[in-house]
């Protein structure tokens, strides 16, 4: 690391922005960092105070952001790159919170080129090239209970999935990944899943991921740094492939 970024680096350390007690909060009020080791929470605090320096957050109609509403978002938001460089989440700076569920309008043309446009409510919404849109009742339910729902880690999954390009469920993979593994593991689960849930079963993931391969991606992520056990069990083409993405296994010393 070159002068200027390590002194950047020891500086924000040294002032992260919130006091010892506000982070011991908001880690009791994360039910996924429960067992974390605390060399990996200590890891993660290194990450949130550059995520908090680097980003900026709006309320949306009203919403009540302090500290401890920015800290729970951060914290949770860096869970994906616990083992990966900050950089992941350049190219984009503004989280707009809402305090519940949101309705945005969307717009699509069909095959007989009709204009058809719709409105959604909305969790949590992830740009390409713009900000991350948050819901704050669901930030705070992800945050409570450790079931495989986390809004938070959801959108940053798209986040990363769009670092080379619209979100496809196809993230950069690391140098010592195979492509070819990572199109055959994820295409195969995702057909499976989608005929699993056609034929009436009861899936193994929130059915909100057969929607497209991005959603699969991105809720496969959540369930994967909350449940890795289920991932494990149920998708283990899928498994190498999200330690080997995100540099970490949650199921061993984090
Ligand atoms: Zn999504």
């Amino acid at each position: 690391m070159f002068g200027l970024a390590r002194w950047w680096r020891r500086r924000g350390l040294r002032d992260p922005g919130f006091s010892p007690e506000q982070w011991a909060a908001t880690m009791q009020g994360v039910a996924l960092l429960r067992d974390w080791s605390p060399a990996a929470l200590a890891r993660l605090r290194e990450q949130t105070v550059f995520f908090l320096r680097a980003k900026t957050f709006t309320a949306a109609e009203g919403a009540r952001l302090d500290d401890a509403v920015r800290l729970l978002i951060a914290a949770q938001a860096c869970v994906p790159i616990l083992r990966l460089d900050i950089d992941y989440y350049d190219g984009w700076r503004e989280l707009i919170v809402y305090p519940d569920t949101f309705v945005t309008r969307h717009q699509e043309h069909d095959e007989a080129g009709v204009l058809h446009s719709w409105r959604q409510p909305s969790a949590g919404e992830a740009w390409s090239h713009g900000p991350v849109v948050l819901s704050q009742t669901d930030v705070e339910e992800s945050a409570r209970a450790r079931d495989g729902f986390n809004v938070v880690i959801h959108e940053m999954a798209h986040k990363l999935d769009m670092l080379n390009g619209d979100a496809n469920g196809f993230p950069p993979l690391h140098r010592e990944m195979r492509v070819q593994d990572w199109v055959s593991g994820w295409s195969a689960s995702y057909e499976a899943f989608c005929a699993e849930l056609e034929a009436g079963g009861a899936p193994a993931l929130d059915p909100y991921a057969a929607e497209s391969p991005a959603e699969f991606f991105a809720v496969m992520s959540e369930a994967f740094f909350e449940l890795p056990d289920e991932v494990l069990a149920h998708f283990p083409l899928l498994y190498p492939q999200l330690t080997g993405f995100y540099r970490y296994d949650p199921r061993g010393p984090a």
